[in-house]
């Protein structure tokens, strides 16, 4: 078997490569614009502008740090992103937002395998067996008709979503399409630079309600107060919260 190249000038004579060795691995625009390797993420670090992460961190546009995939693929640790911001004075948010990360990553070593596996019943009024076991070719091709194509189009391009769209797309899956949170889970997985199955699969058991005592769901003037959206039709999204968990829930009992 032929030596693998291993030394690269640049990014783009190992993109080169790569499309050279696996032609049809690589897709035109496939390649992240996310720079890997130890320099690029802690400069990344050194950039974060924290001071305002606790207010501003549920906005599309507000101050996150896109550590992620630095973090999830051990460029970075997760202590020295906790003492640079304990340098910087970082609000406690930020430090909390660590502990999620750690506390997933402590409940996997736990759990292995089974975290795939529902933790507890949905509370939503519905069984396992009637949610749908696949995802639907329209959600994996973004063409739903909903505000929701937006989100997965950025997953599948850029392999990142910010954490309130991942909330909204993960409810908009499993509760408005009726799709068992693993078939969700596996469609994120299988896009994002930080997919890591402690932090997704955990996550997306959360608004499923297999692992909280309620399911998440948001509204159109949830999406609208985030994303700034003024114009974008929210339909199925639109009504109170009350009005969108009946009819999502028509059998939950008062729980
Ligand atoms: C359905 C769903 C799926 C998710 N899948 C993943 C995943 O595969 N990999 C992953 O790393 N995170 C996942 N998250 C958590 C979170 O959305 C991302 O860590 C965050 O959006 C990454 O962006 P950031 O680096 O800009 O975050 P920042 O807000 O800047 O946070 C800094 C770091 O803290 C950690 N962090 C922040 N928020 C969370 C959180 N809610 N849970 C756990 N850790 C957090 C991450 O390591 C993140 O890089 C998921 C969340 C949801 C709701």
């Amino acid at each position: 078997m032929t030596e693998m190249r291993r030394d690269f000038a640049d990014k783009d004579d190992l993109t080169a490569y790569l499309r050279q060795q696996f032609p049809d691995a690589l897709a035109p625009d496939a390649v992240s614009t996310v720079d890997g390797g130890r320099q690029p993420a802690i400069a990344r670090l050194q950039a974060a502008d924290l001071r305002r992460y606790d207010k501003t961190r549920n906005f599309l546009d507000g101050d996150v740090t896109m550590l992620a995939p630095y973090i999830r693929h051990g460029m970075l640790s997760l202590a020295e992103v906790r003492d640079h911001a304990l340098d910087v004075n970082a609000p406690a948010k930020f430090i909390n937002e660590l502990g999620w990360r750690d506390y997933w990553q402590r409940l996997y070593e736990k759990l292995g395998d089974d975290i795939w596996q529902d933790q507890e019943r949905y509370k939503t009024g519905w069984t396992a067996d009637q949610y749908a076991a696949d995802l639907p070719d329209d959600i994996a091709t973004g063409t739903t008709g909903t505000c929701m194509d937006h989100f997965i189009d950025q997953l599948v391009t850029t392999g990142y979503l910010h954490n309130h769209a991942r909330m909204w797309l993960a409810a908009y899956i499993v509760h408005w399409r009726r799709v068992r949170w693993q078939a969700g889970a596996r469609f994120f997985l299988s896009h994002l630079l930080d997919g890591d199955p402690a932090s997704n699969n955990l996550s997306f058991q959360w608004i499923a309600s297999t692992f909280s005592h309620k399911p998440y769901i948001m509204n159109a003037d949830n999406i609208r107060k985030y994303t700034g959206w003024r114009k974008r039709p929210l339909a199925p999204f639109e009504g109170s919260y009350e009005r969108l968990a009946r009819n999502l829930f028509p059998h939950r009992e008062n729980e």
